[in-house]
């Protein structure tokens, strides 16, 4: 296959602002978009052994275990071999996942081209979860006590990660401060800049 992929990880802390970007440049770029939360979140809904598993994390903050997460990642990229490209969302949170993406798509002949950060200050971040919590059924968002634990989990294991990818020259970030248009444009020119 010689068509041009175009591969992004949509990156930033809980709440950013990465899901509803996500969905636009999905439709912008055909790209699918993979949200792990999402497909957590659907098979909490159907019940699937999967879906219990990683609800006992999940309702704690906590992050589903890296084994678990990457089997379920690969099955749903394995499903969409005609894919132009993809936007990963939530995806990869810890160094083993970046490192198994990495391979997942080297052996697909392909690669990350970029990693976009969504820069959002923390108390902004903490209006929008609580906000968010309040018109979502997503129990991890109206417990200020998960909020705060997946904040720390963020800054210990998920932020390292845009440094994993600044090595390589691939990492961007934009403020995640503004209107959705705005910040969407703001994307645009990043993947547009890109020599891909
Ligand atoms: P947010 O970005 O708002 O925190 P998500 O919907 O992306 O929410 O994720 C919700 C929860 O799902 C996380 O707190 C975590 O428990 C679990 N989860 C999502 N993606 C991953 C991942 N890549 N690795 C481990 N756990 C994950």
């Amino acid at each position: 296959m010689d068509t041009i992929m175009l591969n992004l990880i949509l990156f930033g802390p809980p709440g950013s602002g990465k899901g509803t970007q996500a969905e636009r440049l999905e439709e912008a770029y055909n790209l699918v978009h993979i949200s792990t939360g999402v497909l957590f979140r659907s098979e909490m809904d159907e019940g699937t052994e999967l879906g219990i598993r990683a609800n006992e994390y999940m309702s704690r903050g906590e992050l589903v275990p890296d084994e678990v997460t990457i089997g379920m990642l690969k099955n749903k990229m394995l499903s969409h071999a005609d894919a132009e490209g993809f936007i990963f969302d939530g995806f990869p949170r810890t160094a083993p996942q970046a490192e198994a993406l990495d391979q997942l798509l080297e052996d697909m002949g392909q690669q990350i081209d970029a990693l976009i950060m969504l820069d959002v200050p923390e108390d902004e971040i903490v209006k929008r979860i609580v906000l968010r919590g309040k018109d979502s059924n997503r129990p991890d968002d109206s417990d200020p006590e998960i909020v705060r634990k997946r904040f720390q989990v963020y800054q210990s294991k998920t932020a390292p990660i845009y440094d994993y990818y600044n090595e390589k020259g691939i990492a961007f970030k934009i403020n995640g401060i503004g209107s959705i248009d705005e910040i969407f444009q703001n994307l645009c020119d990043t993947i547009d800049s890109l020599h891909v």
